[in-house]
């Protein structure tokens, strides 16, 4: 006689684990002659298939059909003779089959959900915690990294391409990381462009090649354009002890919000960058306190003729000296646009450049023209034409040897207040720049619409490796036009002989970069004044 409580209760743990599917059966198939059981699914679902019995024989079998499911018993023989009591005890079991099934199915969707990202099937914040919490049990932690990889510019493959294309080229980038990654090692999705990985370090330089240079394809309208996806990248080095601990994440994504905020690419957690991180919550509070006790202070970073190595000009950047730390602007920068107090520290900036300018001229040095930034906030001031004139005249600085360095906006509002800052400089006198130029959307229609003096080209052109041809062609094209123009050209960011020469063949011969100096403390750049000079010397 069947034992029906046996079956139901061994079924009934197909919550725990869906083997018991089996084990369940595996108690029926003597009874019944059962050979194959089999669940159908329609593509929603994953096809699914249960062998019990490799010996049956399809022409014979019992079917249930249930939702998007169809339920198969195959019989193992055609000798046995079915009882009325055996069809409606298999039609039974296949209903109470059905329905643990279904059940599990949804089960483990909602298990999915809470795990998983919907969009590229990896494990999301929880599944990625739970994942690295199991193979740490068994792993020693401290031979891996914990990465958090945030895709660069993203937003603007969305708006070029559009939402759909936008995940499709996620899942590209989710599919060629994938690959890379071992049984022992864990890469989740926390939603959006946001990636993170448990791996092991001897693999780390060519998991960091991998994610900070991706091509992928994306399809529009039948059209395919090649895309590098950059992913930016902040780690933190497990120690012994990391096992248990969940904050790998919160250091790693601290890590890569330094790297994005400082424009870096590869960014290590360290202790001291955790400081800094934490320390530039309070400039909100002490920005003025800060100023005054002269705790900001400015950095050079000289701009270079490529061809005869000589300085041409400089750059002032900013630097907070934090309980002496140097804390970089990329940090406290967004902060002080935010609640609009950049303007204090643009201003004093400007002014600490006037008045050295004026100094090493008395010394005998030529260091301009010398440019500073001015932040996209500073032009809600309607009066910022006069106070900048007036600093420059306090100094006794000629106007041409000042650049004033803005950025590109898309903003129609902000585009005409920026024209006629640009427009009152001119007609002071005052050199322009327009910074990280082709990094907005309009860059080609900047040149026609302010009559600026100069543009930066920004750096991740000069990244030769991730340039097409067809960009090659388009640096080109926008440095001969600005030549056209009469506009000045120069190119930041250049670390490498093979950019400095890729620069030259373009037809631009100015540079600024790690190749040939850092931004370095006012008595650094005095000495190299001393040892490089000028070319006006
Ligand atoms: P920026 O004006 O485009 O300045 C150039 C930045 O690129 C500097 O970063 C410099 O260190 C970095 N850089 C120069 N050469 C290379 C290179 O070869 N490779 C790499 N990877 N980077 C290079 P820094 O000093 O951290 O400044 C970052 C940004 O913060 C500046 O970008 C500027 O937009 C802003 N900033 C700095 N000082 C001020 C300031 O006083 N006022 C305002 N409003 N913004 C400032
Ligand atoms: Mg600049
Ligand atoms: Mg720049």
């Amino acid at each position: 006689m069947f034992d029906f409580l046996k079956f139901i209760e061994t079924i009934e743990l197909i919550e725990k684990d869906d083997e018991y599917i089996n084990k369940s059966l595996d108690l029926i198939k003597d009874d019944f002659h059962i050979g194959k059981f089999e669940i159908v699914a329609d593509n929603v679902f994953n096809s699914y298939s249960i062998t019990i019995d490799k010996n049956y024989k399809r022409k014979n079998y019992f079917e249930y059909s249930k939702g998007d499911f169809k339920y198969i018993f195959y019989r193992n023989s055609d000798n046995y003779e079915y009882t009325d009591y055996d069809i409606s005890t298999i039609n039974s079991i296949l209903r109470i089959v059905s329905m643990t099934h279904l059940k599990y199915i949804l089960m483990k969707k909602a298990n999915d959900a809470e795990y998983i990202s919907a969009n590229t099937r990896l494990p999301n914040t929880h599944g990625f915690i739970r994942d690295t919490s199991n193979v740490l049990a068994i792993n020693n932690p401290i031979n891996y990294n914990v990465y958090f990889i945030n895709i660069k510019g993203f937003g603007l493959i969305n708006k070029l391409f559009g939402q759909r294309e936008g995940d499709e080229a996620i899942k590209s980038y989710a599919d060629r990381l994938r690959q890379f990654i071992d049984k022992d090692e864990v890469l989740g999705h926390l939603g959006g462009d946001n990636f993170v990985a448990l791996i092991k370090k001897n693999k780390h330089l060519d998991f960091i090649d991998l994610v900070t240079m991706c091509p992928i394809e994306i399809v529009k309208n039948n059209n395919k354009t090649k895309v590098n996806l950059i992913g930016v990248v902040g780690y933190y080095e497990l120690s012994e002890n990391n096992g248990a601990s969940r904050d790998f994440l919160s250091k790693s994504s601290m890590a890569c919000q330094y790297a994005r905020s400082t424009k870096k690419i590869v960014v290590k957690h360290t202790e001291e960058l955790e400081e800094i991180v934490n320390s530039v919550k309070v400039i909100e509070r002490t920005f003025k306190d800060e100023l005054e006790k002269g705790n900001f202070i400015v950095y050079y970073q000289p701009k270079f003729d490529i061809k005869t190595g000589k300085i041409i000009g400089v750059e002032a950047l900013s630097r907070w000296v934090n309980n002496g730390k140097v804390v970089p602007p990329g940090m406290f920068v967004p902060i002080l646009e935010k609640n609009g107090e950049i303007i204090d520290l643009d201003l004093f900036v400007l002014e600490n450049l006037c008045k050295d300018i004026h100094n090493y001229r008395n010394m005998g040095h030529n260091i301009v023209p010398a440019s500073c930034n001015l932040s996209r906030r500073d032009f809600e001031n309607d009066d910022l034409e006069k106070i900048v004139i007036n600093i420059i005249r306090k100094y006794n600085v000629r106007t041409e040897d000042i650049v004033i360095e803005v950025t590109e906006t898309t903003n129609i509002e902000e585009k005409e207040r920026l024209a006629r800052f640009i427009n009152t400089m001119n007609e002071n006198g005052i050199l322009t720049s327009i910074d990280d130029f082709g990094t907005g959307y309009s860059s080609l229609s900047v040149l026609r619409d302010f009559k600026v003096s100069e543009i930066k080209i920004d750096r991740s052109f000069i990244n030769r490796e991730l340039l097409s041809d067809s960009d090659e062609i388009i640096i080109g094209s926008i440095i001969d036009m600005a030549k056209r123009l009469s506009i000045n050209v120069i190119c930041e960011g250049v670390e490498t002989k093979s950019q400095a020469e890729f620069l030259i063949r373009l037809g631009c011969n100015n540079a600024q970069g790690f190749l040939y100096s850092k931004p370095i403390p006012k008595l650094e750049f005095e000495e190299m004044l001393q040892k490089i000079g000028t070319v006006y010397d």
